[in-house]
Protein backbone atom coordinates (compact mmCIF):
# COMPACT_ATOMS: atom_id res chain seq x y z
CA UNK A 1 0.00 0.00 0.00
CA UNK A 2 1.11 3.37 -1.12
CA UNK A 3 0.97 5.66 2.01
CA UNK A 4 -1.18 8.95 1.66
CA UNK A 5 0.89 12.57 0.92
CA UNK A 6 -0.28 13.76 4.32
CA UNK A 7 1.19 17.08 3.92
CA UNK A 8 -1.59 17.98 1.20
CA UNK A 9 -4.25 16.94 3.54
CA UNK A 10 -3.37 19.11 6.19
CA UNK A 11 -6.23 22.01 6.83
CA UNK A 12 -5.46 25.63 7.13
CA UNK A 13 -5.15 26.67 10.96
CA UNK A 14 -7.91 28.94 12.64
CA UNK A 15 -5.02 31.48 12.99
CA UNK A 16 -4.25 31.76 9.01
CA UNK A 17 -7.54 33.49 9.00
CA UNK A 18 -6.97 37.05 9.19
CA UNK A 19 -11.00 37.28 10.90
CA UNK A 20 -9.97 34.94 13.46
CA UNK A 21 -10.30 36.45 16.45
CA UNK A 22 -13.91 38.63 16.07
CA UNK A 23 -15.12 35.22 14.64
CA UNK A 24 -13.91 33.05 17.65
CA UNK A 25 -15.16 35.85 20.51
CA UNK A 26 -18.24 35.86 18.48
CA UNK A 27 -18.49 32.03 18.87
CA UNK A 28 -17.46 31.92 22.21
CA UNK A 29 -20.30 34.27 23.14
CA UNK A 30 -22.99 32.59 21.16
CA UNK A 31 -22.08 29.81 23.04
CA UNK A 32 -22.61 30.61 26.65
CA UNK A 33 -25.79 31.94 25.84
CA UNK A 34 -26.91 28.80 24.67
CA UNK A 35 -25.88 26.50 26.70
CA UNK A 36 -28.48 23.99 27.38
CA UNK A 37 -29.74 24.28 30.96
CA UNK A 38 -28.81 20.42 32.13
CA UNK A 39 -25.28 20.88 31.14
CA UNK A 40 -24.77 24.36 32.82
CA UNK A 41 -26.02 22.68 36.04
CA UNK A 42 -23.53 20.03 35.81
CA UNK A 43 -21.06 20.24 39.38
CA UNK A 44 -17.30 20.84 38.00
CA UNK A 45 -15.74 17.66 38.78
CA UNK A 46 -12.46 18.68 41.28
CA UNK A 47 -9.19 19.37 39.17
CA UNK A 48 -7.37 16.15 38.74
CA UNK A 49 -4.10 16.02 41.36
CA UNK A 50 -1.28 17.48 40.68
CA UNK A 51 1.52 15.08 38.91
CA UNK A 52 5.01 15.90 40.76
CA UNK A 53 7.93 16.60 38.38
CA UNK A 54 10.39 14.04 39.60
CA UNK A 55 6.74 11.44 39.19
CA UNK A 56 6.76 12.99 35.74
CA UNK A 57 10.68 12.76 34.64
CA UNK A 58 10.96 9.03 35.62
CA UNK A 59 7.66 8.17 33.62
CA UNK A 60 9.03 10.18 30.93
CA UNK A 61 12.95 9.11 31.00
CA UNK A 62 11.39 5.12 30.94
CA UNK A 63 9.85 5.74 27.59
CA UNK A 64 12.68 4.92 26.31
CA UNK A 65 14.02 2.23 28.16
CA UNK A 66 16.00 -0.76 27.37
CA UNK A 67 16.61 -2.58 30.59
CA UNK A 68 13.50 -4.61 30.68
CA UNK A 69 14.20 -5.29 27.19
CA UNK A 70 17.99 -6.49 28.24
CA UNK A 71 16.96 -8.48 30.72
CA UNK A 72 14.13 -10.56 28.68
CA UNK A 73 16.68 -11.15 25.77
CA UNK A 74 19.59 -12.42 28.67
CA UNK A 75 17.42 -14.62 30.74
CA UNK A 76 15.39 -16.17 27.84
CA UNK A 77 18.57 -16.85 25.78
CA UNK A 78 20.93 -17.72 28.44
CA UNK A 79 18.64 -19.81 30.43
CA UNK A 80 15.96 -20.66 27.99
CA UNK A 81 12.58 -22.90 28.61
CA UNK A 82 12.77 -23.48 32.88
CA UNK A 83 9.59 -25.21 33.86
CA UNK A 84 9.04 -25.38 37.74
CA UNK A 85 11.56 -27.66 40.10
CA UNK A 86 13.75 -28.57 37.73
CA UNK A 87 17.15 -28.19 36.81
CA UNK A 88 16.47 -25.23 34.45
CA UNK A 89 14.59 -23.42 37.09
CA UNK A 90 17.32 -23.69 39.46
CA UNK A 91 19.84 -22.68 36.51
CA UNK A 92 17.00 -19.49 36.26
CA UNK A 93 17.55 -18.88 39.82
CA UNK A 94 21.37 -18.82 39.98
CA UNK A 95 21.39 -16.25 36.68
CA UNK A 96 18.74 -13.90 38.55
CA UNK A 97 20.85 -13.77 41.59
CA UNK A 98 23.57 -12.63 39.61
CA UNK A 99 20.90 -10.42 37.53
CA UNK A 100 19.91 -9.01 40.65
CA UNK A 101 23.16 -8.19 42.15
CA UNK A 102 25.01 -6.44 39.35
CA UNK A 103 22.01 -4.28 38.99
CA UNK A 104 22.69 -2.91 42.49
CA UNK A 105 19.40 -4.54 44.35
CA UNK A 106 20.30 -5.10 47.91
CA UNK A 107 19.30 -8.58 50.31
CA UNK A 108 19.56 -10.86 47.13
CA UNK A 109 18.55 -13.73 48.38
CA UNK A 110 16.70 -17.54 47.38
CA UNK A 111 14.08 -18.56 49.50
CA UNK A 112 13.50 -22.48 48.62
CA UNK A 113 10.91 -24.48 49.09
CA UNK A 114 9.90 -28.23 47.74
CA UNK A 115 7.20 -29.19 45.72
CA UNK A 116 6.00 -31.87 43.16
CA UNK A 117 7.33 -32.07 39.47
CA UNK A 118 6.02 -33.12 36.72
CA UNK A 119 7.45 -34.00 33.05
CA UNK A 120 6.49 -34.22 29.96
CA UNK A 121 7.03 -37.15 27.75
CA UNK A 122 6.26 -38.32 24.27
CA UNK A 123 2.94 -36.78 22.58
CA UNK A 124 1.01 -37.87 19.63
CA UNK A 125 -2.66 -37.88 18.25
CA UNK A 126 -3.63 -40.40 15.23
CA UNK A 127 -7.16 -40.30 13.59
CA UNK A 128 -7.25 -44.53 12.99
CA UNK A 129 -10.53 -44.11 11.08
CA UNK A 130 -12.68 -42.62 9.12
CA UNK A 131 -9.84 -40.48 7.56
CA UNK A 132 -6.27 -41.79 8.71
CA UNK A 133 -4.07 -39.10 9.68
CA UNK A 134 -2.20 -37.17 12.11
CA UNK A 135 -2.77 -34.28 14.66
CA UNK A 136 -0.60 -32.05 16.69
CA UNK A 137 -0.89 -31.72 20.00
CA UNK A 138 0.61 -31.18 23.75
CA UNK A 139 0.01 -32.73 27.29
CA UNK A 140 -1.73 -30.22 29.93
CA UNK A 141 0.74 -30.25 33.47
CA UNK A 142 -0.16 -32.82 35.44
CA UNK A 143 -1.44 -35.06 32.49
CA UNK A 144 -2.14 -39.06 33.13
CA UNK A 145 -0.22 -40.97 30.96
CA UNK A 146 -1.08 -43.95 27.97
CA UNK A 147 0.29 -46.97 28.35
CA UNK A 148 4.10 -46.68 26.41
CA UNK A 149 2.34 -48.04 23.45
CA UNK A 150 -0.38 -45.73 23.49
CA UNK A 151 -4.21 -46.47 23.83
CA UNK A 152 -6.75 -46.27 21.00
CA UNK A 153 -10.14 -45.34 21.74
CA UNK A 154 -13.44 -43.99 19.99
CA UNK A 155 -13.64 -40.19 20.54
CA UNK A 156 -16.96 -38.42 21.87
CA UNK A 157 -16.99 -34.75 20.65
CA UNK A 158 -18.52 -31.85 22.91
CA UNK A 159 -18.53 -28.38 21.80
CA UNK A 160 -18.50 -26.72 25.47
CA UNK A 161 -17.22 -27.47 28.28
CA UNK A 162 -21.25 -27.30 29.54
CA UNK A 163 -21.75 -30.25 26.77
CA UNK A 164 -19.44 -32.11 28.54
CA UNK A 165 -20.81 -31.19 32.27
CA UNK A 166 -24.37 -32.61 31.14
CA UNK A 167 -22.42 -36.12 29.96
CA UNK A 168 -24.23 -39.11 32.20
CA UNK A 169 -22.29 -40.28 34.95
CA UNK A 170 -20.67 -43.44 33.25
CA UNK A 171 -21.15 -42.22 29.48
CA UNK A 172 -17.67 -41.89 28.93
CA UNK A 173 -16.27 -45.10 30.13
CA UNK A 174 -13.55 -46.50 27.83
CA UNK A 175 -13.87 -43.16 25.55
CA UNK A 176 -11.84 -40.41 24.47
CA UNK A 177 -13.56 -36.83 25.90
CA UNK A 178 -13.24 -33.73 22.88
CA UNK A 179 -14.32 -30.39 24.62
CA UNK A 180 -13.93 -27.45 22.02
CA UNK A 181 -14.88 -24.12 24.51
CA UNK A 182 -13.30 -22.01 21.84
CA UNK A 183 -11.85 -19.00 23.25
CA UNK A 184 -12.28 -15.09 21.46
CA UNK A 185 -9.81 -12.41 22.48
CA UNK A 186 -10.72 -9.87 25.08
CA UNK A 187 -8.70 -6.29 26.18
CA UNK A 188 -9.43 -7.45 29.68
CA UNK A 189 -8.77 -11.22 29.54
CA UNK A 190 -11.50 -12.26 31.30
CA UNK A 191 -12.54 -15.08 27.90
CA UNK A 192 -9.39 -17.08 29.95
CA UNK A 193 -11.84 -17.72 32.39
CA UNK A 194 -14.97 -17.84 30.08
CA UNK A 195 -13.32 -20.71 27.88
CA UNK A 196 -10.65 -21.99 30.35
CA UNK A 197 -12.68 -24.22 32.91
CA UNK A 198 -12.03 -26.48 29.78
CA UNK A 199 -8.73 -27.25 30.86
CA UNK A 200 -8.47 -26.18 34.51
CA UNK A 201 -11.30 -28.85 34.99
CA UNK A 202 -12.40 -30.45 31.66
CA UNK A 203 -9.92 -33.48 32.32
CA UNK A 204 -11.09 -34.27 35.98
CA UNK A 205 -14.75 -34.02 34.84
CA UNK A 206 -14.15 -36.54 32.21
CA UNK A 207 -12.73 -38.75 34.52
CA UNK A 208 -15.34 -38.58 37.14
CA UNK A 209 -17.55 -39.40 33.76
CA UNK A 210 -15.36 -42.71 33.29
CA UNK A 211 -13.21 -41.30 29.96
CA UNK A 212 -9.88 -43.19 29.24
CA UNK A 213 -8.77 -40.38 28.21
CA UNK A 214 -9.53 -36.36 27.23
CA UNK A 215 -7.98 -34.29 24.24
CA UNK A 216 -9.44 -30.57 24.28
CA UNK A 217 -8.73 -27.30 21.88
CA UNK A 218 -6.28 -25.30 23.04
CA UNK A 219 -7.08 -22.22 25.06
CA UNK A 220 -5.76 -19.74 23.00
CA UNK A 221 -6.72 -17.12 20.39
CA UNK A 222 -4.86 -17.71 17.47
CA UNK A 223 -4.83 -20.01 14.52
CA UNK A 224 -1.34 -21.25 14.00
CA UNK A 225 -0.56 -24.88 14.76
CA UNK A 226 1.15 -24.33 18.32
CA UNK A 227 -0.57 -26.40 20.96
CA UNK A 228 -1.24 -24.62 24.22
CA UNK A 229 -0.10 -26.24 27.40
CA UNK A 230 -1.19 -25.21 31.11
CA UNK A 231 -1.62 -27.23 34.06
CA UNK A 232 -4.93 -29.32 35.18
CA UNK A 233 -6.01 -29.88 38.54
CA UNK A 234 -7.14 -33.40 39.41
CA UNK A 235 -8.76 -33.28 42.92
CA UNK A 236 -7.70 -36.18 45.43
CA UNK A 237 -9.28 -39.49 44.77
CA UNK A 238 -9.64 -39.13 41.02
CA UNK A 239 -6.91 -40.94 39.32
CA UNK A 240 -4.91 -38.61 36.40
CA UNK A 241 -6.32 -39.56 33.04
CA UNK A 242 -4.51 -38.90 30.07
CA UNK A 243 -4.81 -35.11 28.90
CA UNK A 244 -3.68 -32.78 26.04
CA UNK A 245 -4.06 -29.70 24.19
CA UNK A 246 -4.60 -29.84 20.43
CA UNK A 247 -3.43 -27.02 18.61
CA UNK A 248 -6.49 -24.71 17.61
CA UNK A 249 -6.26 -25.52 13.88
CA UNK A 250 -6.55 -29.71 14.54
CA UNK A 251 -9.27 -28.91 16.94
CA UNK A 252 -11.20 -27.85 14.42
CA UNK A 253 -9.89 -30.51 11.75
CA UNK A 254 -11.30 -33.17 14.72
CA UNK A 255 -14.53 -31.60 14.67
CA UNK A 256 -14.78 -31.30 11.04
CA UNK A 257 -14.07 -35.32 10.87
CA UNK A 258 -16.70 -36.20 13.47
CA UNK A 259 -19.36 -33.58 11.94
CA UNK A 260 -19.47 -36.30 8.83
CA UNK A 261 -21.15 -38.67 11.36
CA UNK A 262 -18.85 -41.89 11.74
CA UNK A 263 -17.23 -43.29 14.33
CA UNK A 264 -13.41 -41.29 15.15
CA UNK A 265 -11.28 -43.63 16.58
CA UNK A 266 -7.66 -42.15 17.45
CA UNK A 267 -4.64 -43.29 19.21
CA UNK A 268 -3.19 -41.22 21.89
CA UNK A 269 0.62 -41.79 22.87
CA UNK A 270 0.96 -39.59 26.22
CA UNK A 271 4.22 -40.49 28.31
CA UNK A 272 4.43 -37.68 31.34
CA UNK A 273 5.03 -38.62 34.85
CA UNK A 274 5.46 -37.04 37.99
CA UNK A 275 8.64 -37.16 39.26
CA UNK A 276 8.35 -36.87 42.97
CA UNK A 277 9.60 -33.80 45.74
CA UNK A 278 12.25 -31.40 44.52
CA UNK A 279 13.42 -28.12 45.11
CA UNK A 280 12.10 -24.88 44.02
CA UNK A 281 12.61 -20.97 45.19
CA UNK A 282 11.64 -17.57 44.89
CA UNK A 283 14.44 -14.84 44.10
CA UNK A 284 14.44 -11.76 46.69
CA UNK A 285 16.05 -8.62 45.88
CA UNK A 286 15.21 -5.12 47.53
CA UNK A 287 15.66 -1.27 47.69
CA UNK A 288 16.08 -0.21 50.94
CA UNK A 289 13.42 2.42 52.44
CA UNK A 290 14.05 5.23 54.68
CA UNK A 291 11.12 4.42 56.58
CA UNK A 292 10.91 1.09 57.90
CA UNK A 293 7.45 1.63 59.72
CA UNK A 294 5.85 2.28 56.00
CA UNK A 295 5.25 -1.27 55.04
CA UNK A 296 7.12 -3.15 52.14
CA UNK A 297 5.82 -2.23 48.51
CA UNK A 298 6.14 -6.08 46.66
CA UNK A 299 6.27 -5.68 43.06
CA UNK A 300 6.98 -9.06 40.76
CA UNK A 301 6.43 -11.47 38.01
CA UNK A 302 7.43 -15.38 38.04
CA UNK A 303 10.58 -16.47 36.78
CA UNK A 304 9.34 -20.50 36.02
CA UNK A 305 7.96 -21.08 32.04
CA UNK A 306 6.69 -23.55 30.35
CA UNK A 307 8.62 -25.95 29.08
CA UNK A 308 7.90 -25.69 25.15
CA UNK A 309 8.84 -21.87 24.93
CA UNK A 310 11.76 -19.70 26.27
CA UNK A 311 8.91 -17.78 28.25
CA UNK A 312 8.94 -14.36 27.12
CA UNK A 313 5.77 -12.72 27.27
CA UNK A 314 4.89 -15.95 29.96
CA UNK A 315 6.96 -14.47 32.26
CA UNK A 316 10.41 -12.84 31.67
CA UNK A 317 8.78 -9.75 30.91
CA UNK A 318 7.11 -9.81 34.25
CA UNK A 319 10.33 -10.24 36.36
CA UNK A 320 11.93 -7.85 33.92
CA UNK A 321 9.19 -4.83 33.82
CA UNK A 322 9.03 -4.86 37.66
CA UNK A 323 12.92 -5.29 38.00
CA UNK A 324 13.72 -2.17 36.00
CA UNK A 325 11.05 -0.34 37.82
CA UNK A 326 12.33 -0.56 40.68
CA UNK A 327 15.76 -0.33 39.63
CA UNK A 328 14.89 3.17 38.25
CA UNK A 329 13.22 4.29 41.33
CA UNK A 330 16.73 2.96 43.41
CA UNK A 331 18.81 5.46 40.71
CA UNK A 332 16.43 8.00 41.53
CA UNK A 333 17.02 8.46 45.38
CA UNK A 334 16.50 6.31 48.29
CA UNK A 335 12.40 5.81 48.29
CA UNK A 336 10.23 6.10 51.58
CA UNK A 337 9.12 2.48 51.55
CA UNK A 338 11.57 -0.20 51.14
CA UNK A 339 10.11 -2.14 47.36
CA UNK A 340 11.03 -6.09 47.16
CA UNK A 341 10.94 -7.70 44.08
CA UNK A 342 10.41 -11.21 44.26
CA UNK A 343 10.97 -13.31 40.81
CA UNK A 344 8.58 -16.28 41.96
CA UNK A 345 9.08 -20.00 41.49
CA UNK A 346 6.30 -22.59 40.33
CA UNK A 347 3.83 -20.28 39.25
CA UNK A 348 2.38 -22.23 36.31
CA UNK A 349 2.35 -25.15 38.04
CA UNK A 350 -0.09 -24.30 41.42
CA UNK A 351 1.54 -21.01 42.38
CA UNK A 352 4.05 -22.57 44.67
CA UNK A 353 6.46 -20.06 45.40
CA UNK A 354 3.54 -17.38 46.10
CA UNK A 355 2.63 -19.72 48.81
CA UNK A 356 5.68 -19.91 49.73
CA UNK A 357 6.42 -16.11 50.09
CA UNK A 358 3.34 -15.41 51.84
CA UNK A 359 4.14 -18.10 54.61
CA UNK A 360 7.65 -16.93 55.34
CA UNK A 361 6.66 -13.09 55.20
CA UNK A 362 3.05 -13.13 56.92
CA UNK A 363 4.45 -11.33 60.11
CA UNK A 364 5.84 -8.48 57.60
CA UNK A 365 3.86 -5.00 56.97
CA UNK A 366 3.32 -5.02 53.25
CA UNK A 367 1.85 -1.51 51.93
CA UNK A 368 0.78 -3.06 48.61
CA UNK A 369 1.69 -6.18 46.11
CA UNK A 370 1.34 -5.90 42.51
CA UNK A 371 2.35 -8.38 40.06
CA UNK A 372 3.25 -8.43 36.55
CA UNK A 373 2.35 -11.64 34.57
CA UNK A 374 0.16 -10.77 31.58
CA UNK A 375 2.86 -10.48 28.85
CA UNK A 376 4.81 -7.21 27.53
CA UNK A 377 1.81 -5.44 25.67
CA UNK A 378 0.99 -1.40 27.09
CA UNK A 379 -0.44 -0.95 29.96
CA UNK A 380 -4.17 0.24 29.41
CA UNK A 381 -6.05 0.45 32.85
CA UNK A 382 -5.04 0.54 36.71
CA UNK A 383 -7.02 -0.62 39.53
CA UNK A 384 -6.23 -0.16 42.94
CA UNK A 385 -7.66 -1.79 46.54
CA UNK A 386 -6.56 1.12 49.22
CA UNK A 387 -7.76 1.98 52.46
CA UNK A 388 -9.65 5.30 52.65
CA UNK A 389 -6.71 6.90 54.16
CA UNK A 390 -4.83 6.39 50.70
CA UNK A 391 -7.22 7.52 48.36
CA UNK A 392 -5.12 10.83 47.15
CA UNK A 393 -2.55 7.96 46.35
CA UNK A 394 -5.25 6.82 43.51
CA UNK A 395 -5.65 10.18 42.31
CA UNK A 396 -2.03 11.10 41.74
CA UNK A 397 -1.52 7.59 40.27
CA UNK A 398 -4.32 8.13 37.85
CA UNK A 399 -2.61 11.84 36.78
CA UNK A 400 0.52 10.36 36.22
CA UNK A 401 -0.87 7.90 34.20
CA UNK A 402 -3.22 9.32 31.74
CA UNK A 403 -0.41 10.84 30.00
CA UNK A 404 0.97 7.69 28.53
CA UNK A 405 -2.84 6.37 27.64
CA UNK A 406 -4.06 4.61 31.18
CA UNK A 407 -7.12 4.68 32.48
CA UNK A 408 -8.40 4.21 35.85
CA UNK A 409 -10.71 1.14 36.54
CA UNK A 410 -13.64 1.37 39.22
CA UNK A 411 -12.99 -2.46 39.88
CA UNK A 412 -11.60 -3.05 43.19
CA UNK A 413 -7.96 -4.13 42.47
CA UNK A 414 -5.91 -6.92 43.47
CA UNK A 415 -4.88 -9.65 40.65
CA UNK A 416 -2.27 -12.45 40.16
CA UNK A 417 -1.97 -15.89 41.39
CA UNK A 418 1.93 -15.04 43.10
CA UNK A 419 0.55 -12.18 45.00
CA UNK A 420 -2.83 -13.88 45.70
CA UNK A 421 -1.65 -15.26 49.29
CA UNK A 422 -0.18 -12.57 50.43
CA UNK A 423 -3.01 -10.11 49.39
CA UNK A 424 -5.35 -12.64 51.41
CA UNK A 425 -3.68 -11.28 54.43
CA UNK A 426 -5.04 -8.24 53.98
CA UNK A 427 -2.60 -6.28 52.46
CA UNK A 428 -3.55 -3.06 49.64
CA UNK A 429 -2.95 -3.61 45.91
CA UNK A 430 -2.35 -2.20 43.07
CA UNK A 431 -2.76 -3.71 39.23
CA UNK A 432 -1.56 -2.63 35.91
CA UNK A 433 -4.20 -3.91 33.40
CA UNK A 434 -1.80 -5.34 30.29
CA UNK A 435 -4.21 -5.55 27.27
CA UNK A 436 -4.90 -9.08 26.32
CA UNK A 437 -5.91 -8.62 22.99
CA UNK A 438 -2.76 -11.19 21.60
CA UNK A 439 -1.31 -12.24 24.53
CA UNK A 440 -3.47 -15.71 24.35
CA UNK A 441 -2.26 -15.89 20.70
CA UNK A 442 1.19 -17.76 22.48
CA UNK A 443 0.45 -18.04 25.49
CA UNK A 444 2.38 -21.69 26.80
CA UNK A 445 2.93 -22.40 23.48
CA UNK A 446 6.94 -23.05 21.75
CA UNK A 447 6.00 -19.72 20.38
CA UNK A 448 6.47 -17.64 23.71
CA UNK A 449 9.76 -16.30 22.42
CA UNK A 450 11.61 -13.02 22.53
CA UNK A 451 10.26 -12.41 18.84
CA UNK A 452 7.20 -11.70 20.38
CA UNK A 453 8.27 -8.26 22.44
CA UNK A 454 7.10 -5.25 20.73
CA UNK A 455 9.85 -3.12 22.56
CA UNK A 456 8.03 0.07 22.34
CA UNK A 457 4.65 -1.50 24.30
CA UNK A 458 7.27 -3.10 26.49
CA UNK A 459 8.74 0.51 27.42
CA UNK A 460 5.26 1.83 27.98
CA UNK A 461 4.83 -0.67 30.52
CA UNK A 462 8.20 -0.11 32.39
CA UNK A 463 7.18 3.65 32.31
CA UNK A 464 4.00 2.52 33.75
CA UNK A 465 5.21 0.40 36.70
CA UNK A 466 8.37 3.34 37.31
CA UNK A 467 5.48 6.19 38.10
CA UNK A 468 3.61 3.24 40.28
CA UNK A 469 6.42 3.16 42.02
CA UNK A 470 7.70 6.58 42.00
CA UNK A 471 4.18 7.47 43.71
CA UNK A 472 3.50 4.71 45.92
CA UNK A 473 7.18 4.22 47.11
CA UNK A 474 6.96 7.52 48.49
CA UNK A 475 3.32 8.40 49.54
CA UNK A 476 3.38 10.41 52.53
CA UNK A 477 0.48 8.72 53.60
CA UNK A 478 -0.19 5.63 55.42
CA UNK A 479 -0.81 2.53 53.36
CA UNK A 480 -2.68 0.38 56.04
CA UNK A 481 -4.50 -3.32 55.66
CA UNK A 482 -7.44 -3.24 53.24
CA UNK A 483 -10.57 -5.70 53.07
CA UNK A 484 -9.67 -7.91 50.76
CA UNK A 485 -11.08 -8.53 47.24
CA UNK A 486 -13.44 -11.60 47.38
ZN1 LIG B 1 2.42 -16.51 33.81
Amino acid sequence: MIARPVGKRRRPGLASHPMNHRILAAALAASALSVPPLFAQRVAPPPPATVDPKVAALRDAAMSDTMAYDIIEGLTTEVGQRLAGTEAEARARQWAVVKLKAMGFKNVRIEPYQMPVWVRGEESATILSPFPQTLTLAALGNSGATPAGGLTAPVVVFATYGDLAAAPAGSLTGKIAYVGNAMQPTQDGSSYGQSGPARFVGPALAASKGAAAIVIRSIGTDHHRFPHTGTTNFPAGVTPIPAAALSVPDAEQLERIAARGKPVMMKLVLTPRQTGTHESGNVIAEVPGSDPSAGIVLVGGHLDSWDLGTGAIDDASGVAITATAAKRIMDAGRPRRTIRVVWFGAEEVGGFGGKDYARVHAQERHAIAAESDFGADRIWRFEVNLPDSAKPVADRLASALAPIGITRGTAIGGDGTDIAPTLALGVGAVDLNQSGLQYFDTHHTPDDGIDRIDRAQLSQNVAAWTAMLAIVANAPEAIGPVTPRK
